[in-house]
């Protein structure tokens, strides 16, 4: 009994501990304590500060004329009609916490470095990390490794000497499926910097249906558990980004393209930026933060259909001038013809230039092949073969595949047009039948599985224990 209540103490403890760490907010006026001259605490962890409570008790002691009636028969406190009284007794209904700013950063210049860049790898390990995962790609993981290991610095670099860095925000472009989300998940967790990934077409100019632009910043603070401190050196991945390109032929309002690219610039750039914590979008109820995001990395990310069009109608017509006039048709199936992209082909597809211009840092990604896919499935540190293989182990059963079938499981996925993405699909499908029968039969030691398996031309190999095939250039 008396185990029990130390170990409630020491809970109890722990927790509060926890709370000194972040800031309470006033429930009326939303301020965050270090703008308060104080906090008055009520029961349910809700604070109010001094000037509210003194608003209120001012307002209590005003003192209606004779012959005056108070219609509402209740004294006026201010705000109060925006509040939700329910949330009194509802824990839940609080709102949710802000981490403080440590105080030695609160009183130094807002200009001087704060981020140890020491802990950021150089280049060439952040590449060979992300080799680790990612098959291929090795031009964008190469730009990538640069731009991310300059960004850091600038963050960590002070102005002293009038050389300002300038932000190296990036625009990727590459077809769906090729790793584009997973290229940056990778980075993010390999710098331990929290990340946000937000879907460009869900986006609206403010006041319309659909969230704020500046919602990707709060969900950037929600990964960061709240911590502005730590959401100021963060990662913001918006997909789908050519889904707001300027539309064509439309005489109404833009709220979902042009709109929205102008609505980034003042985020791409850096400015500070009010944002609803815990929500999406701001009300009289969630408090709000201030987040600065002039150092929060950008990166944008998207597939550009019929870019390669504009690109191949550019070159074309300069081919076509002069005494060294090529063939109209040589540019067809250039299979690196995206990269050739220029900022003009961008614009031409509806991107606008003071957009285009926060994102200095341009590179495209490669359609996969099918040998990229066949290494995909087999390669990569936590390769779908890897974990098929670790599950079967369980019930001590060696699961391999011979070449022919890995390049059949690609060839298939080929046909979906949907890149790597593809490949679980297929091969779900062919281990369905695996991982039910396998577990029926303590006997079986190895399965193979062969290309015929995969075509539904026989199937797959059934080793007993004891005589298991090895394969040669299976895995
Ligand atoms: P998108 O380019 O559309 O953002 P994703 O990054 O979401 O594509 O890729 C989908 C999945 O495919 C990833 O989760 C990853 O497992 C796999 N994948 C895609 N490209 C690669 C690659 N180059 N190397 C390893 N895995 C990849």
């Amino acid at each position: 009994m008396a185990e029990d209540f130390d170990e409630f103490e020491r809970k109890t403890e722990e927790s509060s501990e926890d709370d000194k760490e972040y800031e309470s907010f006033c429930f009326l006026c939303r301020r965050p304590e270090s703008e308060c001259s104080g906090m008055i605490v009520l029961p349910n962890d809700i604070h109010i500060c001094t000037d509210c409570m003194q608003k209120s008790f001012d307002m209590m002691n005003t003192q209606f004329p004779d012959g005056v009636f108070n219609p509402s028969g209740m004294i006026n406190i201010p705000n109060i009609s925006m509040l939700d009284l329910s949330a009194f007794n509802n824990p839940a209904g609080t709102p949710k916490k802000v981490k403080k700013k440590k105080e030695a950063e609160k009183k130094t210049d807002a200009k001087a470095p704060s981020f140890d860049f020491r802990r950021i790898p150089s280049p060439h390990r952040i590449k060979a990390a992300l080799d680790e995962h990612v098959i291929g790609q090795d031009y964008a993981k190469k730009v990538m490794s640069v731009a991310v290991y300059n960004h850091y610095k600038r963050v960590a670099s002070d102005m002293e000497d009038g050389v300002e860095i300038e932000k190296s925000n990036m625009l990727m472009i590459g077809p769906t499926g090729c790793g584009k989300t997973y290229l940056v998940k990778t980075l993010a967790k390999l710098l331990d910097v929290p990340l946000a990934i937000a879907d460009a077409t869900s986006l609206t100019e403010a006041g319309y249906i659909g969230d704020d632009i500046e919602s990707v910043v709060s969900k950037l603070l929600a990964a960061a558990d709240n911590d502005v401190e730590k959401a100021e050196h963060g990662i913001i991945f918006i997909d789908e980004i050519d889904k707001i390109a300027k539309k064509k032929n439309t005489n109404q309002r833009d709220v979902s393209g042009e709109a929205v690219q102008q609505g980034m610039l003042k985020l791409l750039e850096g400015s500070e930026i009010e944002v609803p914590v815990g929500a999406s979008s701001k009300n009289a109820m969630v408090p709000m933060a201030i987040v600065n995001t002039s150092n929060i990395l950008f990166i944008c990310g998207g597939a550009f259909p019929d870019l390669d069009s504009i690109i191949k109608e550019r070159l074309n017509k300069q081919a076509s001038i002069g005494f060294y006039a090529d063939l109209k048709d040589k540019y067809d199936n250039d299979p690196h013809l995206l990269e050739k992209v220029t900022v003009e082909d961008l614009r031409k597809f509806g991107m606008i230039p003071e957009f285009l211009g926060r994102l200095p840092v341009v590179f495209t990604m490669d359609g996969l092949t099918e040998d990229m896919l066949v290494r995909i499935l087999k390669e990569p540190k936590n390769a779908i073969l890897k974990q098929y293989q670790k599950l079967l182990a369980m019930d001590e059963v060696r699961l391999a595949f011979d070449d022919g079938a890995l390049y059949a499981i690609a060839a298939k996925a080929m046909e979906k047009d949907t890149g790597a993405r593809a490949l679980r699909a297929v091969l779900e499908k062919y281990m369905l039948d695996i991982m039910y029968e396998i577990p029926k039969d303590d006997s079986i030691g190895q399965v193979v599985i062969t290309r015929e398996y995969i075509e539904g031309r026989g199937g797959p190999g059934i080793y007993m224990r004891g005589q298991e095939g090895v394969l040669p250039g299976s895995m």
